[in-house]
């Protein structure tokens, strides 16, 4: 009996449970006809399991409902704020919080506050809402991930990392001058939610540090990296994920977040920095962006709870069974033949949709055609990331990203293990007959 195997599980237990609509094909057919053909514009009534993010998806704790109770909604100086402004000083360590309705709300204040025209900012990859935003006020993204997150296949353990090499010809062709920050995102969500190494992150400080650059960081996901480093970087394995991630922040200037992802909450985010001038100007443009400086957008109750989210966040037991969702999903997937971005991220499966779709040139929109498919064969939601959310340049034409992939996103504390197993099922299924799968204009 030695060699039993030992299965954790999750930290919780179920108290209330949310019931599902279950959809025939036909339904499915019709509904996905009728969203034309855009798993995005599905009804989410007629979705079964929703995967097409784990942004506001979450399920709160008891502890949160609770929280959500002692909602103080006074217009100024909410004793909810004050919380919240501790917890973030205690747990990520930044001195000022400004709270913004979610991450783009940070994002765009902080834009404005720090870019200028012509600026260069560069990213370990980009975020959609992040480059648009960078794009609105002024500046122009520059890709600096290293060369292995572009390739689905490489198994390099931390593919979220900045290539310095890439940096430094930057600076060298515009000058410290033109790039007000590096834009460092933790858990990189198109990349397939790949983390950075504190290795990586203290060499940009270093280099950042020498021509008086700020390092921004794009903290949403910044838990999930912390695990990863707990699990994977040398010298780490025996530090808590909560010390690992105040090490992280430490080697970074401010932070945007959306609350919706880490912090367990269906609706939160924040912008916290360590310089009070930019303090000073962020909290004064809140006011017109996104609400007084004590609630930016929120109420009083949705304050408390994503500082209740962000203390359940760090918490090792937590981290180890969200993950380990996450890989049981992949192991599960890869195990029948399904070709996944590897090694697995933090906050759910991408299938390589150029692997999964070989036949199909990317102007056929190769990773919609999939998710559309999944959907019909089982009611799975998930969603494009390729060609499509890369979106246009300003000339019309299309960008086209290396990397055509599917996200299958798994929210935080929602779906059973059962679940899982029918996603994986599925996706095997459309597998085995995808030499009959066309494209889409
Ligand atoms: C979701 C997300 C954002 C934007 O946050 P919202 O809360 O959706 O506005 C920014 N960066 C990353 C990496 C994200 O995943």
């Amino acid at each position: 009996m030695k060699n039993i195997k030992r299965s954790w599980a999750e930290p919780y237990k179920m108290k209330m449970v949310e019931l599902l609509k279950m959809t025939n094909p036909a339904q499915r057919k019709k509904a996905l006809k009728e969203a034309g053909y855009n798993t995005f514009l599905l009804r989410s009534d007629d979705v079964y399991i929703d995967l097409l993010t784990d942004s506001g998806t979450s399920a709160m704790s008891d502890r949160q409902w609770a929280g959500m109770m002692m909602g103080d909604e006074a217009y100024a100086g909410s004793r909810n704020f004050y919380h919240l402004e501790e917890v973030v000083k205690d747990v990520y360590g930044y001195k000022y919080l400004i709270p913004t309705h979610q991450g783009r709300g940070a994002e765009n204040i902080l834009s404005k506050i720090l870019i200028k025209k012509g600026d260069i900012i560069p990213g370990n990859m980009y975020f959609t809402t992040t480059r648009l935003h960078q794009e609105l006020a002024g500046g122009k993204f520059e890709d600096i991930i290293i060369d292995e997150a572009h390739d689905p296949e490489n198994e390099f353990p931390f593919k979220g990392n900045v290539d310095l090499n890439k940096l430094e010809k930057l600076i060298k062709k515009h000058g410290a001058e033109k790039i007000p920050y590096v834009c460092m995102a933790t858990s990189v969500n198109m990349a397939g939610g790949q983390p950075i190494s504190i290795k990586n992150l203290k060499e940009l400080r270093a280099l950042t540090k020498k021509h008086g650059i700020r390092v921004i960081h794009d903290m949403t996901r910044v838990a999930e990296n912390a695990y990863f480093i707990q699990q994977r970087e040398k010298g780490y394995a025996h530090k808590t994920i909560k010390e690992i991630v105040k090490e992280i922040n430490s080697y970074t200037d401010g932070a945007t977040m959306s609350a919706k992802k880490d912090a367990l909450v269906n609706i939160g985010g924040f912008l916290a920095v360590n310089e009070w001038d930019v303090f000073e100007e962020a909290r004064n443009m809140v006011v017109v962006y996104e609400g007084l400086h004590t609630y930016g957008g929120l109420a009083g109750r949705d304050m408390e709870a994503m500082a209740i989210g962000i203390g359940e966040s760090v918490s090792d037991g937590h981290m180890k069974a969200r993950v380990g969702q996450v890989i049981y999903l992949g192991e599960k997937m890869a195990s029948y033949g399904v070709p996944i971005v590897k090694p697995i991220g933090g906050h759910g499966i991408f299938v390589d949709a150029i692997k999964f779709l070989p036949h199909m040139p990317q102007d056929n929109f190769p990773a919609q055609t999939l998710a559309a498919e999944i959907y019909l064969d089982s009611g799975v939601r998930t969603m494009e990331r390729g060609i499509v959310s890369a979106g246009r340049k300003t000339n019309g034409e299309n960008y086209f990203p290396k990397l055509e992939l599917v996200r299958f996103t798994i929210p935080r504390r929602v779906y059973t293990q059962a679940h899982m197993d029918v996603i994986a099922e599925s996706a095997a299924r459309v597998y085995d007959r995808r030499i009959k799968i066309n494209g889409m204009k």
